[in-house]
C-alpha cells in the first residue's frame, strides 16, 4: 500500500515536471507594434523552435500599466514596444529585468541597446530632414540646428511635441549640444513653421508635398509608406547632420518583463531577434533597419541611401525626456 502511494506520488512528481517543460515551450509577449508587424516574426520563430507566442498588442502606457498592476502574477515574459523613451520608462517603473547575453551585445550595438541590459534595439528607426523637390535643392540643406535658421522663416513643418519620437529627438538633442543650444534650436523652429503642428508625420510630408510647407522633420518608414503608396509626391529623404555627428535614430525594441516565467525562453528568443536569420524579417516589416550591422536593409529602404548614425546612447532619450518637454513647452512648441 505504503508502496503504492510512493508511486502515486512519483507519477504525479513527474507529470508535473512534463507540464511545466510543455508550459516553457510557451512564451507571452505584451506588444505595442501592432498585430500585422510582430505575428509573421512570432510565426517564424515558432516553425523554427517549436515554442508558441502568445501575444497581447495594446498601447504604450495601457501595457505599463498593465504590467504594473499585475505585478508578480504577470503571465508577460517579454515587452515589445517602440521608441527608447517608452523602453527607458518601462526600465524605470520596474517592469524590466536586466538581462546579460553575450549574444544581445554582439548583434546590437552599444548606443542602441540600455548598458544594464534592461531593455535592447531590435530595429533602428531613422529621423531625418524631407523637402519638396520642387523648391528645395539638397545642397540647401544640412543639419537639424540649420531649421532653426532665418533662410527657414515661414517653411518648416512638424509634428506635434506631444509625441514621444520629438520628445526623444530634442532629448538627444540635449545631450549632443547641451540644453542652451537644443533650446535656440527648438525656438527656431516654431519661429520657423508654416503652420501649427500636426498630429502625424504623413500629415507634415501631405503638406509638404502640398506646397504648405518646404522642409519638415519625419522618421523614414512614414516617407516609405507614402512614396509606395504615392510615388509621385515631389518629396525625398536628406540624410541630416553627416559631418555633425549623424542622422537622430531610434528603435523598436524589447525587454524580459520583471516577473517573467519562462526568463531564459525570452532571453533566447530576444538572441534570436538579434540574430541575423530574424533581423530583416524585424526590420522589413516596418520599412525599418536592421540593428545588427550585419544585415542589409530590404531593398525599398537601401535605395534611400547610406547614411552615418548618431552614436550617442539612446537611453538619454529617456533620461532627457523631461527636460525636453520642458524646453519644448518654454519654446512654445505646441
Ligand atoms: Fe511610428
Amino acid at each position: 500500500m505504503k508502496l503504492r502511494i510512493v508511486t502515486l506520488l512519483l507519477v504525479a512528481v513527474c507529470l508535473s515536471v512534463v507540464s511545466s517543460t510543455a508550459l516553457s515551450m510557451e512564451l507571452t509577449v505584451y506588444s505595442a507594434r501592432n498585430e500585422q508587424l510582430v505575428k509573421p516574426i512570432f510565426d517564424a520563430y515558432t516553425k523554427e523552435t517549436g515554442i508558441r507566442i502568445r501575444f497581447l498588442t495594446d498601447n504604450e502606457p495601457a501595457l505599463l500599466q498593465r504590467l504594473k498592476a499585475e505585478g508578480e502574477r504577470t503571465q508577460a515574459d517579454l515587452l515589445i514596444t517602440v521608441d527608447a523613451g517608452n523602453l527607458w520608462h518601462a526600465a524605470r517603473e520596474n517592469v524590466l529585468q536586466a538581462v546579460d547575453s553575450p549574444i544581445l551585445r554582439k548583434n546590437i550595438p552599444d548606443h542602441l541597446r540600455d548598458l544594464d541590459g534592461y531593455w535592447f534595439g531590435l530595429s533602428i528607426r531613422a529621423r531625418t530632414i524631407v523637402y519638396n523637390t520642387n523648391k528645395v535643392k539638397p545642397e540647401q540643406l544640412g543639419t537639424y540646428q540649420d531649421l532653426a535658421g532665418p533662410q527657414w522663416k515661414n517653411r518648416l513643418l512638424l509634428r506635434t511635441s506631444k509625441k514621444v519620437y520629438n520628445q526623444s529627438l530634442v532629448a538627444m538633442l540635449i545631450a549632443e549640444n547641451g540644453r542652451e543650444a537644443a533650446g535656440s534650436t527648438v525656438k527656431g523652429w516654431v519661429e520657423n513653421l508654416a503652420a501649427p503642428p500636426f498630429s502625424n508625420d504623413t500629415k507634415v510630408m501631405e503638406s509638404i508635398a502640398a506646397g504648405l510647407g518646404d522642409v519638415g522633420i519625419v522618421n523614414t518608414y512614414y516617407f516609405g509608406r507614402l512614396i509606395q503608396e504615392k510615388p509621385d509626391l515631389p518629396l525625398a529623404l536628406f540624410w541630416a547632420n553627416q559631418k555633425e555627428g549623424g542622422v537622430h535614430v531610434n528603435v523598436s525594441g524589447a525587454g524580459v518583463t520583471a516577473h517573467a516565467k519562462n526568463r531564459d525562453e525570452a532571453v533566447r528568443f530576444l538572441e534570436w531577434l538579434s540574430s541575423p536569420a530574424a533581423q530583416g524579417l524585424f526590420a522589413d516589416a516596418n520599412m525599418e533597419y536592421p540593428v545588427n550591422p550585419e544585415v542589409k536593409p530590404h531593398a525599398t529602404v537601401a535605395a534611400w541611401g547610406d547614411f552615418q548614425q548618431n552614436a550617442i546612447n539612446l537611453a538619454n532619450a529617456g533620461a532627457l525626456q523631461a527636460d525636453a518637454i520642458k524646453l519644448m513647452d518654454e519654446a512654445g512648441y505646441k
